[in-house]
């Protein structure tokens, strides 16, 4: 009945996470049945942060993570892995301390399906694991459909890296191998995508990367908007520090991208077609496969939830936490998913053990770092209200800011990705 080709393992997993070796891929554990069972499928910031509130706060409720991935790489300071500010391995998460010491079983595999009924999730090297309450966090897809030419394949020659890992690794290697006096073409997506400054924050990391080591190189960003989050705040970062090098075109001059071409390395809009030494194309985007599998999503391919708990609109016994919701006015961030996940837990834990239920109450921040000791921040809190999550304050740096405000703004980012991936993987 739930017979997996080959085809349908690869787009379920995505392409960032197949170097998964057989080998280590462990059998889920047999739960007792005393206990309530929490599942999870996706181990990010969503999907691990619930897992561990969840373990942390109640012993008698198991909870496994369903997760193929050994590894993670953030998504988040991957662009300061292309500007030269980290490594790799300084963004690369292992599971091992939420199984060591909160207990959690992390199941080294895929969920291909859902069966919301009889409620199982089915993975993909075969079985099923019982829940009394699911996690559906899958994190982002690609809608390579959008852009003619483009595709799972296209995207190792025209990397989108907005899935961190290998994706990254590709685009770091092309910009290196990039002659001084290339042309790097960057197309942002269409709202709503994952993280809305990540495209500008990337823009000024690869022109720190060209500046420093390819100065005579240029940057064309073919947006799919005509404006963007904290737009002064980057168009003067650009100015300031990358005088001549980028040039940014909006879709109300373009048309936006229509299609790519990855053996000429072109890219064309509606009456031009630009030539790239490297592309980094980010395509239209949509919840992961498997929520759409589990009946999760509506037409706009995104999983509507209850604002006061997370909970799926579609189905009462589970919850969609991070990028794949519909999260009203929260971007799609680490920080948001952070911050859902501990409110999901909290009404999990009502329902397993009866414990008390708060209100919701969310926080997200975003800095990007827009040049060496240069960050800006752009953030809110938020409520869980009636019909959705509504916005209760708000801030964003200034332009014209102090040099040693932006160093303390670059300094409290670093601090807050030690905090955030300490408080996601224990
Ligand atoms: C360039 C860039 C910069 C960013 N910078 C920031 C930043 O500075 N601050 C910030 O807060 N956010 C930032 N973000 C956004 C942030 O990375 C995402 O919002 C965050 O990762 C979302 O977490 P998630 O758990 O919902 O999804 P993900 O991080 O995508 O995690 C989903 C997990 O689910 C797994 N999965 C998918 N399908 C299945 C399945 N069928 N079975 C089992 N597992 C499955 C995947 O392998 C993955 O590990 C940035 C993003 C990008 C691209």
């Amino acid at each position: 009945m739930y017979k997996l080709t080959r085809r349908r393992f690869a787009s379920l997993i995505g392409a960032s996470a197949t170097g998964v070796a057989a080998s280590s891929l462990a059998a889920p554990a047999v739960l007792s049945a005393a206990k309530s069972r929490l599942v999870v499928i996706g181990g990010g910031p969503a999907g691990a942060t619930t897992a561990r509130y969840v373990a942390k706060a109640a012993k008698d409720v198991a909870v496994t993570i369903i997760e193929p991935k050994h590894h993670f790489t953030t998504c988040f300071f991957s662009n300061l892995y292309l500007g030269g500010f980290r490594t790799l391995e300084s963004i690369t998460h292992g599971y091992s301390t939420l199984a060591a010491e909160y207990g959690i079983n992390v199941v080294h595999d895929v969920a291909v399906d859902v069966d919301g009924a009889g409620k199982k999730v089915k993975l993909g090297r075969g079985g099923d694991l019982p829940y009394d309450r699911l996690v559906v966090t899958p994190g982002i897809d690609m809608r390579y459909d959008t852009i003619e030419g483009y595709s799972p394949e296209a995207s190792t020659v025209m990397p989108h890296a907005w899935q961190a890992g290998t994706q990254t690794a590709v685009l770091k290697q092309q910009l290196e191998a990039m002659e001084d006096g290339g042309t790097f073409v960057m197309c942002p997506p269409p709202n709503p995508f994952r993280c809305p400054p990540g495209p500008y924050e990337r823009v000024c990391m690869v022109a720190h990367y060209l500046k420093t080591n390819k100065p005579k190189s240029k940057i064309i960003v073919l947006d799919a908007k005509d404006k963007f989050s904290k737009q002064a705040l980057f168009q003067e970062a650009w100015a300031q520090h990358y005088d001549g090098m980028i040039e940014w075109l909006p879709k109300e001059v373009t048309g936006g991208v229509k299609a790519v071409n990855t053996d000429s390395m072109e890219i064309m809009t509606d009456g031009e077609t630009f030539k790239a030494s490297v592309a980094n194309v980010i395509p239209a985007q949509k919840a992961g496969v498997i929520a759409e599998r589990a009946g999760l999503t509506a037409d706009n391919g995104w999983c509507p939830i209850d604002p006061s708990s997370m909970r799926s609109k579609m189905n009462e016994d589970t919850f969609v936490v991070g990028d794949a919701s519909v999260a009203s006015a929260m971007p799609k961030s680490a920080f948001s998913a952070n911050s859902q996940a501990k409110v999901a837990a909290n009404a999990i834990l009502a329902d397993l053990t009866g414990s008390k239920k708060f209100p919701a109450k969310y926080r997200n921040t975003c800095w990007s770092l827009v040049a060496t000791s240069d960050g800006v921040k752009v953030g809110a809190d938020y409520a869980g209200g009636e019909e959705k999550i509504d916005v209760t304050s708000k801030f964003i740096s200034k332009t014209g800011e102090a040099a040693d405000l932006r160093a303390q703004t670059a300094e409290e980012a670093n601090g807050w990705y030690e905090g955030i991936t300490k408080d996601i993987f224990g």
